[in-house]
């Protein structure tokens, strides 16, 4: 019989432009919500737009909303109140702009903080065991309960534990942020296979010039 904690799993699809889908795994369930929205596609460093796909608005509607809790929750039941999805996207956006400040070393805005305590301090998903004759925990999440586990989960983003691992990733077109969870902090990259093989064959080339 295994503990049912809630652990969230990390990561998810970004489809630019060119129709390309990404996998990108934030390493954070909370820094991945933010990537739902624009707010940290906008924000990070001014530089140049990049193609990752990232600043799509993927949370439309309710359905939308809903959708993607479920991949993370489990079947999310109880009748969505109409506010959920504004409340949803408030949270997140706080998020993003935390995210963004953080990975630039900046001072986290009061306001933004004071809306993920908001939603930190209601009932989350409940963690369970499982084999009991009810159904318990997830089988149950509504989604202002998932959204306080997001909102948790961005407290331990932003507090001292995480401290210097919200980082953007190295590569100079790029501005995705990410949560470091290598052991030994040696993450660079949003993807291996996105900007770190681009990296290597940049370097690649360059050697091959430079020795012709
Ligand atoms: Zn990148």
């Amino acid at each position: 019989m295994a503990v049912a904690s809630v652990v969230i799993p990390t990561g998810q699809w970004l489809a630019p432009d060119d129709g390309t889908r990404w996998w990108f795994d934030s390493g954070s369930a909370a820094l991945d919500f933010a990537y739902t929205g624009s707010i940290v596609a906008e924000q990070a460093d001014g530089g140049p737009r990049d193609d990752s796909g990232a600043g799509v608005e993927l949370l439309h509607s309710l359905d939308n909303l809903i959708a993607w809790l479920a991949e993370r929750f489990g079947s999310v039941q109880g009748a969505p109140r109409p506010g959920d999805l504004d409340d949803a996207r408030g949270l997140r956006d706080s998020i993003a702009r935390l995210a963004v400040a953080s990975s630039l070393g900046e001072e986290l805005a009061a306001s933004d903080i004071d809306i993920v305590n908001l939603f930190a301090a209601t009932p989350d998903v409940p963690p369970a065991l499982s084999g009991g004759t009810r159904q318990a925990g997830h089988a149950s999440v509504r989604t202002q309960q998932a959204l306080s586990t997001l909102a948790r989960e961005a407290v331990r983003l932003f507090g001292p534990e995480a401290g210097g691992r919200i980082r953007s990733c190295s590569a100079e077109d790029c501005s995705l942020i990410y949560l470091d969870t290598s052991r030994a902090g040696s993450r660079r990259w949003c993807s291996m296979q996105r900007c770190g093989n681009r990296a290597k064959v940049r370097k690649h080339r360059a050697k091959a010039a430079s020795a012709a």
